[in-house]
């Protein structure tokens, strides 16, 4: 059997363009075709529709429940950023339209939503020009620093190290003025970093490194901690990631699709990748991919566009004011959570957090509970664990980040379960050992489930 590929799809909004030749015909050897029809189960649409709604049911999402995953952000995703992303218009794009690339009619809008995106988030972070096409957090880092690597080439300096400090607490500037010399490329902060606290010396870390020739990296997954509050271009910082993802719209956990824009100052604007989305004299947009000094490609196509596209959603519908009304109830409700729970858990770090609050199960080590047994108290009791374990410079550490969408009748019913818990702790520790009994397979021995998929697909 020979599939044949056609070399052009006339289509609807004109023809596509050719597809890869080697993929254009494809042989079927003769032994790996059916020859009898295949045993396909015959089922009725309601068996079907039971079926799915069941499988639904099985989901815990922030739709369901309380999600204070620490550092992950799982807040409320409004619906009607997913309503615009399902718009057919957007959703019915294909990145190889040919008036994608030439800035057609038909993709003006989608051009538009990536130019004006540029834009807000440079009036956001202070930073000069941006990027979309960062998949993820992970990925604007890599971007971010391959930015920096092309600068420093660009400018023929010799340069070897970047400083990551360890976030125990904050940066001690005796410590990096020691640290840092000619051969320093720059550093990546974390601010708030993932003890939620700000960094103090955040203007004198960054004169340091300049003062070198390094470049200043802002890590802002967190964004919604500071976001329309303070901006990381006016700390002094150069290269700045977003996870759009966390900070404006779509819950982050369960490594589902993220978007990670990295945005720079005026002198790294030529090293941004390929393709840039640009306005015309004449106000239409297209895709700009002559950039001599780029970093070259760092994703296929225009980045994760229907996320950036709920993002954009939200940052319209909150506006300027909207958004400082984030960062206040994120840094408020988590502090509300630290203050609230601080009688009953080790509190490592007393001082006011941004959006997210570390504990300690280190009291309640006294008769062998854990931070997990505490993590899997709450399972039973409705709730997604907070993060624990991490970050790891706190022993026995239960992160909490309440996120800015929570009610404080919610918080309330969260503060009085892990209240309970830790009394329980005390009491009847046996009984948390033995959580989650609400499960269908109880406590999993978590070794052995990530070595036998069997156990992990339960
Ligand atoms: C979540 C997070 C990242 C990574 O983001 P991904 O989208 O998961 O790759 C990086 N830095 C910090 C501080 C984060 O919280």
């Amino acid at each position: 059997m020979k599939l044949i590929f056609e070399k052009s799809v006339p289509g609807r909004h004109g023809v596509l363009p050719p597809t890869n030749d080697v993929a254009s015909t494809i042989h079927i050897k003769k032994e790996l075709l059916r020859s009898s029809d295949a045993a396909l189960p015959e089922l009725s649409e309601l068996d079907v529709v039971r079926h799915f709604t069941e499988l639904s049911r099985r989901n815990f999402g922030v739709d369901t429940n309380f999600y204070p995953l620490g550092s992950c952000t799982m807040k409320y995703n409004p619906k009607v950023a997913e309503r615009i992303a399902a718009y057919p218009g957007f959703a019915h794009l294909h990145p190889l339209m040919p008036q994608l690339r030439m800035g057609g009619i038909l993709t003006q809008g989608a051009l538009e939503v990536l130019y004006d995106m540029d834009k807000m988030l440079c009036e956001i972070t202070a930073m000069a020009g941006f990027t979309m096409q960062p998949m993820a957090g992970a990925h604007g880092e890599l971007t971010g620093i391959m930015i920096m690597a092309a600068y420093h080439r660009d400018k023929g300096n010799k340069k070897t190290t970047v400083l990551i400090p360890d976030s125990r607490g904050v940066v001690d500037l005796n410590a990096l003025k020691k640290t840092v010399n000619s051969e320093t490329a720059g550093i990546m902060l974390t601010c708030p970093n993932t003890l939620g606290i700000f960094e103090p010396d955040i203007k004198e870390i960054c004169k340091i490194i300049h003062s070198v020739d390094g470049l200043c990296y802002y890590d802002g997954a967190n964004l919604n901690a500071i976001v329309g509050k303070a901006r990381p271009g006016d700390f002094g910082f150069d290269i700045v990631h977003l996870n759009l993802h966390k900070t404006f719209a779509t819950p982050h956990g369960g490594g589902g699709p993220g978007a990670g824009p990295v945005g720079v100052v005026e002198k790294l604007l030529d090293f941004l990748p390929v393709s840039l989305v640009v306005k015309r004299d004449d106000g239409t947009f297209a895709l700009e991919y002559d950039r001599p000094k780029s970093i070259g490609y760092i994703a296929p196509f225009y980045g994760n566009f229907a996320i950036i596209l709920r993002a954009y959603v939200y940052i319209l519908m909150l506006g300027k004011e909207g958004l400082k009304r984030v960062a206040e109830n994120a840094v408020l409700n988590a502090n509300y959570v630290k203050e609230k729970l601080k009688k009953y858990y080790e509190l490592p770090f007393g001082q006011v957090c941004k959006h997210e609050c570390v504990f300690s199960a280190s009291r309640q080590i006294e008769t062998g509970i854990h931070a997990i047994d505490i993590a899997k108290g709450l399972i039973d009791r409705g709730y997604h664990p907070p993060t624990v374990y991490f970050p790891s410079i706190v022993k026995e550490s239960i992160m909490i980040e309440p996120t800015e969408t929570e009610s404080k009748e919610t918080l309330d019913a969260f503060i009085q379960t892990m209240i309970e818990l830790a009394e329980m702790a005390k009491q009847e520790p046996e009984k948390l050992t033995a959580a989650p009994i609400t499960t269908p397979v109880g406590r999993l021995d978590e070794t052995a489930a990530a070595k036998n998929v069997d156990i992990a697909q339960l």
